[in-house]
């Protein structure tokens, strides 16, 4: 049965008969690229997957060689690619239908994120799958200074730092524009004070695509490789920013999830963090700790 999939602005869409596998990733590029603690896929065969729209705003980034990352031009949603051989793997937080699949594993799970705990009962990979092929080497060391905490883009084109370690939080964001801006089960922020975060390079950049009928939903992505990048809201004097491009520990945790109540279906939270059907109590986002 085809389900049908698309991007944040809704320019791109898609058509697609789901395979057979679905999986958590939390490589340090999909991180990266979605800006969430993990990124989920869904396995089809490319014969099965339609454009019903928005081809042409396809932009295409090579993380590593013969692999391609995709994503709109327009608002940085994460998209599918189209293998030139074998099987694609499709962003499950663009689809719009229920899959019918739920994910069966965790790859790369010695890559996990530092503040994300993996709390359910799927089984667990360092790298691949056995057989799945072997893993091309990332890592981005952070370019140390002490007392700070660093963070960029997949292709390093944006970099930024914190004045030292944040109070946080992190919040799992559920809602339905976080799952299709960041094309995962859930957007992960890190909050911190903005007068804290700074810019090491790369604003040039920057991409911000604001949702019209939003009151203030923006996301912020690197036009070179699609992934999510800090947005600084001076207004309200706060830095949101994807805990997934942090290349150092922040020293805050995933607090709490918000929007439960839109989260997808193929998603089960497992952790024991609070959690609320919409905004939390009081006021969002969440004011500084530090005051
Ligand atoms: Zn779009
Ligand atoms: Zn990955
Ligand atoms: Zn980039």
């Amino acid at each position: 049965m085809a389900v049908r999939g698309s991007c944040l602005c809704g320019d791109i869409r898609f058509e697609l008969t789901p395979g057979d596998w679905m999986g958590h990733c939390h490589c340090s590029m999909c991180r990266k690229s979605h800006g969430s603690a993990f990124a989920t896929f869904v396995a089809t065969d490319p014969g099965t997957f339609r454009w019903q729209g928005g081809a042409r705003n396809v932009g295409r980034y090579e993380s590593s060689p013969g692999t391609f990352r995709s994503f709109c031009e327009r608002c940085g949603s994460k998209v599918p690619d189209v293998p030139a051989s074998g099987p694609m793997y499709l962003p499950a937080g663009l689809l719009d239908d229920d899959p019918g699949l739920r994910p069966a594993m965790h790859i790369f799970a010695a890559s996990k994120a530092p503040w994300h705990e993996i709390s359910d009962a799927l089984r667990r990979f360092d790298g691949y799958p056995p057989g799945a092929g072997d893993a091309v080497p990332f890592t981005r060391r952070s370019e140390a200074a002490v007392g700070t905490v660093r963070g960029s883009c997949l292709c390093g084109g944006v970099a930024y730092e914190l004045a030292g370690p944040s109070s946080g939080p992190i919040v799992n964001c559920h809602c339905s524009r976080c799952r299709k801006a960041r094309s995962a089960a859930h957007a992960s922020n890190l909050f911190d004070e903005a007068s804290r975060f700074r810019w090491l390079r790369g604003e040039e950049l920057l991409v911000s695509h604001k949702v019209p009928e939003a009151e203030r939903f923006t996301q912020v992505f690197c036009r070179r490789c699609g992934a999510s990048a800090p947005r600084v809201d001076a207004a309200r004097g706060r830095a949101v920013v994807p805990a997934g491009s942090l290349d150092d520990d922040p020293g805050a945790r995933e607090e709490l999830h918000i929007f439960v109540g839109s989260k997808a279906p193929w998603h089960a939270i497992t952790d024991g963090l609070p959690r609320h059907e919409a905004y939390p109590p009081g006021p969002y986002p969440p004011p500084s700790r530090r005051a």
